[in-house]
């Protein structure tokens, strides 16, 4: 399987700043307004005429804004209802409005390929776009669309920049636009590939690192305007979108769902803190072909693996690593030299390494609560530390099974009362999140362990937790497992000693904000 070829030649020169903010709104005060709020942090601005009701009625207010703006660099829209704008005017109208943006200073203006097609390769040529440059774009709200194509009608109009916006609902749908991106094009233009929709989010963070001439970002989460969109402060911020060169490494979680998920934040603030390159990215899909194919032909340096896919990745991979085969869930995959992919599981030194820190496992009575995925990782994890494991699971025999799988023990959660006591505790249940907050996972007062490790670490002070913290018990949270296993993956990755204490900072201030 072939690795998407970045382009030869050197593209570090570039016109413009790699971020695009568009502004919208309904009336030209507001835009305008906007727009001037927005510069100093934003000085690359998509003006989104289309979004006023009468947008000829605001050139005059557009050629004074440019003028006050000289450190703005202005792209002006006017898409219309047909091509997915607001504009109800005729191709001819959106024409006149962006050549009057032209002369007043933007220097893009972006008109619709169906606009173009409609007004005619001869038409286009005589118009007159000033010093500005032409964006060609095409939208595709369905599907991925067949981008050759799509170029093979751009071409004729010999735009500066093509912009090329299909939707994506499978990771490897961005392989075709980044591979496009980063092509050299004849007659000489440049092209900005963004694909809609969750699964392509890749398309807008790794877009520039392709060689694509920019890439767009809402200012604001609550301007997005569709699903996938990251804010602008976001993309720059967290995801260092401007600072991404060809020699970047690319990872991410593959998963679904991966919004809320915290590893972005947590592994983009380790290769920060590191001055390691490398950007993390989510990954949405909830296919394991999708993500492997994907990570082979990008290529990723390594992916963490959560929900759905955790199992389901194992028969997809190169090598995968004796425990992780044990518990039969992979978490970590590693791109190793050869192009080969080994699967890890980090979630089991997510729940021993805060555990040896307290107390040595080597004998340590362990009760865990608990068969899934989490529990598999706690049981084999204590296993294989030398302790003596016992599971209670809502579905007994799947506490058996596990049991017997791992060399642990199966008991009913009738056998706790108040003689029975353990070492440690695990509570590997979803109860206690926050859609049951309220939830217990054993009888009220039953607390049959002198140090309980909660994994729930969203809310971070779970119900269950409280109630040991009352009773006097030592108890570990569960954002210590989370900040483990990733700075175990960030190790696997990197082979450098994770930094913890960042990591964790922005892990609990995220929680904290809630
Ligand atoms: P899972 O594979 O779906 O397994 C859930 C387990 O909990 C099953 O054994 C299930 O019992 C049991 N269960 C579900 N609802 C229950 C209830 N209301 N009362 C009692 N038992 C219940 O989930 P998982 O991946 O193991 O994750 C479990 C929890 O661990 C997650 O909710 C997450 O908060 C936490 N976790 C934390 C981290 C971390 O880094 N801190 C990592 C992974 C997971 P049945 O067999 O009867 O269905």
């Amino acid at each position: 399987m072939s690795s998407l070829e970045l382009p030869p030649g050197d593209r570090a020169s570039r016109a413009f700043p790699l971020l695009c903010v568009p502004v919208a709104r309904p009336t030209a005060d507001g835009l305008f307004a906007q727009s001037a709020a927005l510069l100093p942090e934003f000085p690359f601005q998509e003006l989104r005429l289309d979004a006023l009701p009468d947008p000829a009625s605001a050139l005059e207010a557009l050629r004074l804004h440019v003028a006050a703006h000289p450190s703005g660099t202005f792209l002006a829209t006017c898409r219309r209802v047909a091509s997915g704008g607001q504009f109800s005017g005729d191709p001819e109208a959106e024409l006149a409005i962006l050549m009057f943006a032209a002369e007043a200073g933007c220097a893009l203006v972006d008109l619709a390929l169906e606009s173009a097609e409609a007004l005619g390769v001869e038409a286009l040529r005589s118009s007159r776009f000033s010093k500005a440059m032409l964006v060609l774009s095409w939208h595709d709200f369905q599907g991925a669309g067949d981008l050759e194509e799509v170029l093979r009608r751009m071409r004729p109009f010999a735009p500066d920049v093509v912009k090329l916006v299909p939707t994506a609902h499978r990771l490897t749908e961005n392989l075709p636009l980044l591979r496009l991106t980063g092509q050299s094009f004849e007659p000489p233009f440049r092209a900005v590939g963004i694909a809609m929709g969750e699964a392509g989010v890749v398309s807008r963070i790794l877009g520039p690192r392709f060689g694509a001439a920019f890439t767009f970002a809402p200012p604001t989460l609550a301007e997005a305007t569709a699903p996938g969109q990251i804010p602008a402060s976001v993309l720059r911020d967290l995801y260092r979108v401007t600072e991404l060169t060809r020699a970047t490494a690319v990872y991410g979680v593959a998963g679904s769902p991966v919004r809320s998920s915290l590893s972005p934040l947590m592994l983009n603030t380790a290769f920060r803190e590191t001055g390691t390159d490398a950007v993390y990215l989510p990954l949405l899909t909830n296919d394991p072909a999708d993500v492997t194919q994907f990570a082979r032909e990008l290529p990723l340096a390594g992916f963490s693996v959560t929900m759905p896919l955790k199992t389901a990745v194992l028969s997809l991979l190169d090598t995968v690593e004796p425990l992780a085969e044990r518990i039969g869930a992979v978490n970590t995959v590693r791109r190793e030299g050869d192009g080969t992919l080994t699967g890890f599981n980090t979630d089991a030194a997510g729940i021993s390494g805060p555990l040896l820190s307290r107390l040595a496992l080597r004998g340590a009575r362990v009760l865990v609560l608990g068969a899934g995925g989490a529990a598999r990782a706690a049981v084999f994890a204590c296993v294989q530390e030398g302790a003596e494991v016992s599971i209670v699971n809502r579905t007994h025999a799947s506490a058996v099974t596990l049991a017997e799988e791992a060399g642990a023990r199966a008991l009913q959660a009738t056998e706790l009362d108040a003689q029975t006591e353990f070492d440690v505790l695990i509570q590997a249940t979803p109860t206690g999140m926050r859609h049951n907050a309220s939830a217990l996972p054993l009888p009220e007062g039953v607390l049959p362990a002198a140090l309980i490790f909660e994994l729930v670490y969203n809310p971070m002070e779970t119900p269950f937790l409280q109630a040991a913290r009352r009773a006097g018990r030592d108890v570990i949270p569960g954002v210590e497992m989370f900040i483990h296993q990733g700075a175990r993956q960030f190790e696997l990755w990197t082979r450098k000693p994770a930094p913890v204490q960042p990591m964790r900072e922005a892990v609990l201030e995220a929680l904290r904000r809630g």
